[in-house]
């Protein structure tokens, strides 16, 4: 680009910053959105804020949260607190934040509620599969690493906020469940900034909080083999939402999908439905929610969320046939009115 009066610019330039650092920059509501890598996921956060610069400190206070998160609960990071009770809960009670404490204790309620489809012990099996890599266990090693699968062997200590295992080479993780947990915690961190529309997002786990612009936020489904492609959109507004996938972190071999939701039982890929999405009041429950389709099939699943009027669900099947909750199903189309008598 030819240079204008260059002899002006630098006087115009001076004055320029000089009234930008008298005259404070008018604060101006408008939607601030941040894209993050935490936990090992995407985490995007949206809000809409009185002020651009107050939007973009509640973002950045919510990453905050999660890195706090991901510190606590990695299975990754071998300081982390969820890491110790791996290293020794065989061995002698370990003592955890109660936090922490608080979060197993609901995964065993999942466990309960999902009748043993959600178990944060399955990690004792899951730990031999490492997807990037191409790698799962043998038939073998999957026979003598199951026995340690059973969430009943997690004893937790009320008192003393300990964790025990009952059984040797029993290991847990929380990947199933803490990033709807960080998202609400997310979510705590905007309200109390008084932030009343948002969008918290950590890997398949959202929730939101308002509305868009006086309508309801539309979050679409992805076709499980193509992610142009949408399987069907829900609008949403207060509410928490989390989806699963068989393609999310998987690899194929020899015609089998080898990927990340692991059936409790069998140790092997749980590959009754391609996807699951779970509707909800806060992202722990749609997050502890989202693995049962995989591992009871569709049909079962249903049954346990049509059950609680909390939940609404979206499944799509091995064969493409998508199934909806009770919730979400399309009223009924009515007979035709009766034409008014002609007197
Ligand atoms: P995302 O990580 O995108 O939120 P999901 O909510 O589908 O994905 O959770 C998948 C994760 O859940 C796996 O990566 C693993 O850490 C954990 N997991 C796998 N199988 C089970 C299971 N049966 N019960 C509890 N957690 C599981
Ligand atoms: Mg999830």
């Amino acid at each position: 680009m030819p240079e204008l009066y260059p002899r002006l610019r630098a006087p115009l330039m001076l004055a320029l910053a000089l009234l930008g650092w008298t005259l404070p920059t008018p604060s101006r509501a408008e939607w601030r959105d941040r894209t993050e890598a935490i936990m090992g996921t995407r985490i995007y956060v949206e809000v809409w804020s009185e002020d651009a610069a107050k939007g973009d400190e509640a973002i950045a206070a919510v990453m905050a949260e999660m890195t706090r998160i991901d510190e606590l609960m990695s299975h990754y990071k071998p300081e982390s607190q969820l890491s110790q009770i791996n290293a020794r809960a065989a061995e002698e009670p370990v003592k955890v934040d109660p936090e922490l404490f608080d979060l197993i204790k609901l995964s065993l309620h999942f466990s309960e509620i999902t009748e043993g489809a959600f178990d944060i012990t399955y990690a004792s099996v899951g730990h031999l599969y490492d997807f990037p890599n191409h790698v799962h266990p043998t038939e073998a090693q999957i026979k003598s690493a199951l026995p340690a699968v059973n969430f009943r062997n997690l004893l937790l200590d009320p008192v003393n906020h300990s964790v025990r295992f009952e059984h040797k080479g029993m290991r847990i993780d929380l990947g199933g469940i803490g990033k709807g947990y960080a998202v609400d915690r997310g979510i705590d961190i905007l309200k109390a900034r008084g932030i009343k529309h948002a969008v918290v997002t950590a890997g398949g786990d959202t929730r939101i909080i308002g509305d868009h612009m006086g309508r309801p936020w539309v979050v679409a489904i992805r076709h499980p083999d193509d992610e142009n492609k949408i399987v069907t959109k829900i609008p949403l507004i207060d509410t928490a939402m989390s989806t699963s996938g068989d393609y999310e972190r998987f690899f194929d071999e020899n015609g089998v999908r080898y990927h990340h939701i692991i059936d409790p039982h069998t140790g092997h890929s749980a590959s009754k439905v391609r996807s699951a999405t779970i509707l909800g009041p806060t992202a722990t429950e749609t997050d502890g929610m989202s693995k049962t389709a995989f591992v009871l099939g569709p049909e079962k699943a249903l049954e346990i969320i049509n059950r609680m009027p909390q939940y609404d669900a979206v499944f799509v099947r091995p064969d493409g046939k998508v199934l909806y909750s009770n919730g979400l199903q399309p009223p009924p189309t009515k007979p035709p009115a009766a034409s008014p008598a002609v007197k």
